[in-house]
């Protein structure tokens, strides 16, 4: 391999935006420090997996990837393997993986990925192999220079962590408790993205409804959107994850009067059966559920609604299942994600009785995801013959003929038109409503 060669990486991300966002981070840290980024694997002298332990299967991809590595370092004994993220937090993990995998040359978790250049650095001169895991949280890290994907949009992270300890889920073991940062970060970090040309950001967090608690200034979630709201060049601002029990009214509101607040809400509901909902230690009711949703429509009648659901959870019966069918039609999603219960080991669901088997929860998801698929299509139906506004990403990767953006409440557009480009705001006339995108043309 020419030298060349050792200072390109690969990266691989796996789970959530906020593994995406770390992964920029850590791009963002290996770019500083004159490394490039390649896309191709064979060709890197660093390969990173940043893994996610949300569910099973994304595991399993690791452990399969891993496995292929071996003979690329036999190849080429210089290469570096690093493995980080939520993975790496769950107890045994990291050692499992240095006795199935000896050759991989670092291990980092969470909470000290901000360190990885140190351990490059100690893995390059001192030819050790690093293993360093932190149990606990850390204070937040600012300053981590980011490299993003987009030129356009940028995920903003506000706060790490969660305290609400869902009994399917296991994030509040692997990213620790909640903390936020302080908002003149965020908004001086917004800042600086709108002077080198973004137009969109969306605010991040595990339960984003939360933020502020701990912090000593006077702030909450509803005042952070006012006072980013403010800021000037900035179109459009979204956020992840909203937990249904803390979205509040002071939250909805702040969407309906501030003009750079996107009419769209990401609201996951998990299921739609209280007995469910009660044994996921949810803290909501669907009546509860119900009555929330009808209040944001109320107040902003182009909202779009995007969920999570699961399917599957111990003692889930037909009836239950039922429900979340019924619940998916009544409220009417733009878009969800649908997830098959995936036991984790040391949570409380993985011990409670009366699991259901493998077939059950494929035919349920099957039905789930048709049900979702027809709300999603009727929704995009309504907006034939409509004129839309779209921030433009780019050319669409489908259709090089296309550009591709989306509206103001999140819906997929591939339109056609001259004179255009990525970053400008184009009022498109929708021609025809597809399945999962509209078509139309620019005015
Ligand atoms: N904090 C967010 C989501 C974090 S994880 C929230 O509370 O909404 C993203 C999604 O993964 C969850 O909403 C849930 O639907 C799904 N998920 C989490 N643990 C899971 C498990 N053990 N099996 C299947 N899906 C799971
Ligand atoms: Fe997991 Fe629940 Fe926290 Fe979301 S709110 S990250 S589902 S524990």
């Amino acid at each position: 391999m020419s030298d060349n060669n050792q200072l390109k990486y690969y990266i691989e991300t796996w789970g959530c935006q906020m593994n995406e966002e770390d992964s920029e981070k850590l791009s963002g840290m290996l770019k500083r420090i004159g490394y490039t980024k390649t896309e191709v694997i064979e060709e890197a002298g660093i390969i990173i997996y940043n893994t996610c332990c949300v569910r099973e299967n994304a595991e399993n991809k690791v452990f399969g990837n891993l496995g292929q590595l071996k003979g690329m370092k036999r190849k080429n004994p210089d290469l570096i393997i690093a493995i980080c993220g939520c993975m790496m937090q769950q107890e045994g993990m990291a050692d499992k993986i240095l006795n199935k995998f000896p050759y991989v040359n670092i291990i980092f978790g969470t909470h000290n990925s901000y360190k990885f250049p140190e351990y490059l650095n100690r893995v390059r001169t001192e030819g050790v192999q690093v293993k360093e895991i932190f149990n606990k949280e850390t204070e937040i890290v600012e300053g981590v220079p980011i490299d993003r994907k987009s030129d356009v949009k940028a995920f903003v992270t506000i706060m790490y962590g969660c305290n609400n300890f869902c009994t399917y889920c296991v994030v509040p073991y692997v990213r620790g408790r909640e903390r936020s940062r302080k908002s003149d970060d965020i908004v001086n970090e917004i800042k600086e993205l709108i002077a080198t040309g973004y137009k969109e950001i969306t605010l991040l967090g595990q339960n984003v409804n939360s933020y502020g608690k701990g912090l000593e200034e006077d702030i909450d979630f509803a005042k952070l959107l006012r006072k980013i709201n403010e800021i000037d060049g900035l179109e459009r601002i979204r956020f992840m994850t909203s937990h249904p029990k803390d979205l509040n009214k002071d939250v909805v509101m702040a969407i309906k009067e501030c003009d750079k607040l996107c009419e769209q809400v990401h609201l996951p509901v998990q299921s739609g059966s209280n007995r469910i909902l009660k044994k996921m230690n949810r803290h909501y009711t669907r009546e509860d559920y119900l009555e929330l949703v009808k209040m944001i429509k109320e107040e902003i009648p182009e909202v779009t609604l995007t969920t999570d659901l699961i399917v599957g959870f111990p003692g889930e019966t037909e009836e239950d299942f039922i429900d979340t069918l019924n619940l998916v039609k009544e409220v009417g999603y733009s878009s969800a994600f649908t997830f098959i219960y995936s036991r984790r080991n040391n949570t409380p669901a993985d011990m409670m009785p009366n699991q259901i088997s493998d077939e059950d929860k494929h035919h349920r998801f099957n039905r789930l995801i048709d049900a979702v698929n027809e709300s999603v299509i009727k929704g995009n139906k309504g907006y034939e013959n409509k004129v839309v506004e779209v921030l433009v990403e780019g050319l669409s990767k489908n259709d090089e003929t296309k550009f591709t953006g989306r509206t103001r409440n999140g819906r997929l557009v591939n339109f056609t038109g001259k004179g255009i480009k990525a970053g400008d705001l184009v009022n498109v006339k929708i021609t025809r409503a597809q399945p999962f995108s509209l078509i139309g043309e620019a005015l």
